[in-house]
């Protein structure tokens, strides 16, 4: 998956988080890769997991480095100024949002009167509104011409064809009310192809400022009951903060943070809750030399974990010894785990489970 697209009206924070993103992406160690497309930036997943099992396989001076997993973020730029006076959404906007996986989308949330609001006014779920029927316009715009298709190729006696036009016609019904495609239930499964928008799950983000990341304000309350209604996430930041947090070393950002009364910064929730609404999970494995993490989609088999690492591990995948990380660390090492009988024997039908500690044993 290509990860998460931020979208946004115009002057709400959008560039700004962008680039704390991409300065935060750029300052993660032991990233080995270089080039990303300018639009995309990667941020590693937090997860204090990771350094108490380094912690376990120190020996001496030697600290196993730690190489976290990622999420991506895909800035949407070009939601052209006039498209809620119906001048329509740009194709490269909707190229490109149809390829992510998930939408963060920004909401300001800040009052300041040196940053013009396009609207006039901040005004939360005014500009929620104005996205969201934009984005079930394009949707209705794009479904109806593959509706005509299908029924075309439907007359001619195609089966296929003709449960694909049945299942259009109920997602069109949902986004002619005035609602997303996920907030309908359908018969059947909604083929890539119909290049759904609003089916993607969205995560709010409230963008405020510094003096109202202790208390949501009136603005952020709306937003919250908002998302409620839909069952969406909301993730509070501040994106000129993050901005600052993005260039300080990391004792220094905690001391910020810290000052400023919250625990954990804005991003670092977004990424975790970004990497949960995409239904990931991280599996570990560990050992002198490194402690690692690895992204897999919620249900997935000890085979493909394995093959997350490495295709041949896949293929020949025979079994694989688990143990959850918290034993790991209780235990304090592979040998004594296995002693107290903390290390399972999993064969290719086990689904993995966040936080899980796998040595895959194969014959390549
Ligand atoms: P974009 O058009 O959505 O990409 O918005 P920008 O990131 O360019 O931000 C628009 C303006 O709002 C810039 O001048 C930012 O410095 C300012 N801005 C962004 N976030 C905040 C914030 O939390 N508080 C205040 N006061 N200004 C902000």
């Amino acid at each position: 998956g290509l990860g998460i697209g931020i979208v946004g009206l115009p002057n709400v924070g959008k560039s700004t988080l962008f680039n704390a993103i991409t300065r935060a992406g750029a300052l993660a160690a032991n990233y080995p890769f270089a080039t990303i497309e300018p639009n995309v930036g990667r941020v590693s997943v937090p997860d204090e997991r990771l350094s108490a099992l380094s912690k376990v396989f120190t020996k001496g001076d030697r600290v196993p480095p730690i190489i976290p997993t990622f999420v991506e973020f895909v800035d949407i730029a070009g939601l052209v100024k006039g498209a809620s006076q119906g001048e329509g959404l740009g194709n490269q906007f909707l190229a490109n949002i149809r390829e992510v996986d998930a939408i963060a989308h920004v909401v300001r949330c800040f009052e300041d009167g040196n940053v013009v609001h396009v609207a006039g006014k901040v005004d939360p779920l005014d500009d929620i509104e104005t996205i969201n029927t934009e984005l079930i316009l394009a949707d209705m715009a794009g479904l109806e011409k593959r509706l005509q298709n299908l029924q075309k190729k439907a007359k001619g006696n195609d089966k296929e064809a003709r449960e694909q036009a049945e299942l259009a016609e109920q997602i069109l019904k949902v986004l002619g009310e005035g609602k997303p495609a996920r907030a309908g239930t359908y018969e059947g499964k909604i083929p890539k192809d119909f290049g759904l928008i609003t089916i993607k799950p969205i995560i709010y983000v409230a963008n405020v400022g510094e003096n109202d990341l202790t208390q949501d304000n009136e603005h952020v309350k709306a937003v919250r009951e908002y998302a409620a209604k839909e069952g969406a996430s909301v993730v509070k930041i501040s994106a000129q903060i993050e901005g600052e947090l993005a260039e300080m070393p990391e004792e220094e950002a905690r001391e910020f943070l810290h000052d400023l009364g919250v625990q954990e910064s804005g991003l670092d929730q977004l990424v975790k809750v970004g990497y949960d609404t995409l239904g990931l999970i991280t599996f570990i494995t560990s050992g002198e030399k490194e402690v690692r993490a690895w992204t897999i989609r919620k249900g997935e088999t000890a085979p493909e974990a394995a093959g997350e690492i490495h295709s041949d591990l896949q293929r020949g995948f025979i079994r694989a010894e688990v143990i959850e990380w918290n034993r790991m660390v209780e235990a304090g090492g592979w040998a004594n785990a296995k002693s107290k009988g903390w290390v399972r024997t999993e064969g290719k039908d086990y689904v993995m489970k966040d936080g899980d500690i796998m040595n895959v044993l194969h014959n390549m």
